[in-house]
């Protein structure tokens, strides 16, 4: 099979063949027809993520078609169609015990501290899989976990938006951004999204942006003239290039949560404002399996699409990459191995 490799910080991917893996005891493995591409992965080539083993086949956006399965695993066989976790919980800490495998201390992140999902067969856990119900493309598949889910985590379980509230999204042109206006339209919001290009603005109208405001110096302003009490809600994707003016667009009492940070430089965080208007600041990591259920249920509704950017031949990672970094991608970038 195909792989991309990721050597070393810094270093172009490297494709080459592998045998296919065998599984462990509590492993299934399964064939990919894609992954998705995600801006983690990119951080990761950038030495972001100092724990992870080098070398590495980053990726974590993993779906497809269960093609075998070890000696102790239960509940899957050969042919199921199965979605996965971006991470293997322990399963037996006080977060894993209570529904919070997200938070699991003791997580193993595919694409990172094991090979992931740039390889067209990929071991996972089963503790990790969920299966796929009838109906969904195999695009939300691939991103229910790290995105729908993490979205529908972030803005439904920690921000508890309820219909008609209004929730500025930053950075809503990118990979999450897309997908966060789509989920909160499905859940009744007023949708203000936040992009830096001009070109990107009636693709987020179609998605279900009731406002699109432009990236500048003070764009809170702008979120103003539009609601001047300001917004219940700021789903933060980017980090620090927008925090403040995010911070700046809540209403009294409203709520920050933080999902996405591409720059690893600390934001400004103005202590008056967060202690006058009582806002909160939250942070949000990733979906537990109930969110990857809900995300799959999202997309087998038929009221959520992936919103795909282009999908690159495993050869052309490289290339993948460039487009991502140079933030030209509306949506999802995705690798497909044949
Ligand atoms: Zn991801
Ligand atoms: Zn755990």
């Amino acid at each position: 099979m195909k792989a991309a490799v990721l050597d070393s910080i810094k270093a172009p991917l490297r494709v080459e063949d592998r045998p296919i893996p065998e599984p462990k005891p509590t492993e299934i493995i399964v064939r990919q027809r894609i992954t998705g591409i995600c801006y983690r992965d990119i951080l990761e080539q950038d030495g972001f993520f100092p724990r992870a083993k080098f070398p590495v086949v980053p990726g974590h956006e993993i779906t497809g078609i269960v093609t075998n399965v070890g000696s102790e695993v239960r509940g899957f066989r050969i042919a199921d169609r199965v979605a996965s976790l971006i991470y293997k919980p322990c399963g037996t800490c006080t977060y894993c015990m209570s529904g919070n495998e997200n938070l699991c201390p003791n997580k193993v992140t595919y694409g990172e501290n094991v090979d992931g999902s740039y390889a067209e067969y990929i071991a996972i856990d089963q503790k990790s899989a969920v299966k796929v119900p009838n109906g969904v493309g195999e695009y939300e598949a691939a991103i229910a976990s790290c995105v729908t889910g993490m979205i529908v985590h972030a803005i439904r379980k920690i921000g508890n938006i309820k219909p008609g509230q209004k929730i500025l999204i930053t950075g809503a042109g990118g990979g999450v951004g897309s997908h966060a206006v789509e989920v909160s339209k499905l859940l009744g919001a007023t949708v203000i999204a936040e992009t830096s290009s001009p070109d990107k603005s009636e693709v987020l109208k179609s998605l279900g942006a009731d406002h699109v405001v432009q990236f500048s110096e003070r764009f809170d302003r702008k979120v103003r003239d539009i609601i001047p009490e300001g917004v219940d809600l700021a789903l933060e994707t980017t980090g620090n290039y927008t925090f403040e003016q995010a911070l700046r667009s809540l209403k009294v009492g409203g709520g920050m949560i933080v999902v996405g940070n591409i720059n690893p430089e600390p934001a400004k965080l103005p202590l008056g404002i967060l202690i006058l208007k009582g806002n909160s600041v939250t942070g949000s990591i990733s979906s537990t399996r109930n969110d990857l259920g809900e995300a799959l249920e999202l997309a087998a509704s038929g009221k959520f699409k992936a919103v795909i950017d282009k999908t690159y031949d495993i050869e052309d990672v490289n290339m993948a990459y460039s487009e991502i970094r140079s933030r030209k991608n509306t949506g999802k970038v995705f690798l497909k191995f044949r």
